[in-house]
């Protein structure tokens, strides 16, 4: 089998609490047979999510540019790091290397709330089209609707954790969002229920392993999936096959 990627994790050397540097990771991860993993910074790197009215400032920037930039160099050549850029309101996409593969956009009811209507996001929505870069999308369930239907349509949207935290996967199933060919997910902290659910219905190429680092356990949520005793092209999709796809529909910047 080709080495396992964990398509969800998050990793950064500011917020520490928990400690979620990618050495943290691969001391939990290495043994388990996980050989890359793909990361975003930690949500507290980025904005200050327990002040709902928090706009903006210098600090937060720099804060962010320095957590984005952390995962560009975190990995090593045993076991890389594929870094996803954590995007949030000031939409800083000129801040978007080549290096990175996919975009992290995040937010929880009650926390601040990105400015859907700003020019800005257009013009981020834009460069994340030309690239074809994936989005792992993680809002409250209108928001998530919104997004894939009217704000960035056809954009290749990873929901983590089977929807848990995006409205609930059975809420998803019902808006007919799984079957959409350009939605993916991941089974991060999901059920072996849910897991098994979305794969009978809607087969398994679209759907990534993911552990959720430091929230899950990687060889946890690996085992999760691997005593699902899945036949082999499946259980080969998930743990790598079907991300290692998708990121190859990646176009570089321009
Ligand atoms: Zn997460």
């Amino acid at each position: 089998m080709k080495s396992i990627i964990d398509a969800h994790a998050h990793g950064g050397i500011q917020d520490r609490n928990p400690p979620q540097s990618f050495r943290d990771y691969a001391e939990r991860a290495r043994g388990g047979g996980i050989g890359s993993v793909v990361m975003f910074p930690p949500v507290m790197e980025i904005y200050d999510r327990h002040d709902p009215g928090f706009e903006d400032n210098f600090r937060w920037q720099e804060r962010r540019r320095r957590a984005n930039r952390y995962l560009l160099t975190a990995g090593d050549e045993d076991f890389p790091v594929i870094p996803y850029f954590f995007i949030w309101n000031d939409f800083a996409v000129d801040q978007l290397s080549d290096d990175h593969q996919g975009i992290k956009w995040h937010r929880h009811p009650g926390e601040p709330v990105y400015h859907y209507d700003a020019p800005e996001c257009a013009n981020a929505i834009e460069v994340i089209r030309e690239r074809n870069l994936p989005v792992v999308l993680e809002e409250e369930l209108k928001n998530t609707l919104r997004f894939i239907r009217e704000i960035a349509p056809g954009v290749r949207v990873i929901i983590p954790h089977l929807g848990l935290l995006n409205g609930g996967y059975d809420a998803l199933k019902r808006h007919g969002i799984w079957e959409m060919e350009n939605i993916y997910a991941d089974t991060a902290l999901a059920s072996a229920s849910d897991i098994a659910d979305y794969l009978n219905r809607y087969g398994h190429e679209r759907l990534l392993f993911g552990s959720d680092f430091p929230f899950g356990d990687p060889e946890e949520e690996l085992e999760k999936v691997l005593q699902m005793n899945l036949p082999e092209d499946v259980q080969e999709g998930l743990v790598g096959g079907n991300l290692r796809r998708m990121l190859s529909g990646n176009r570089p910047g321009v």
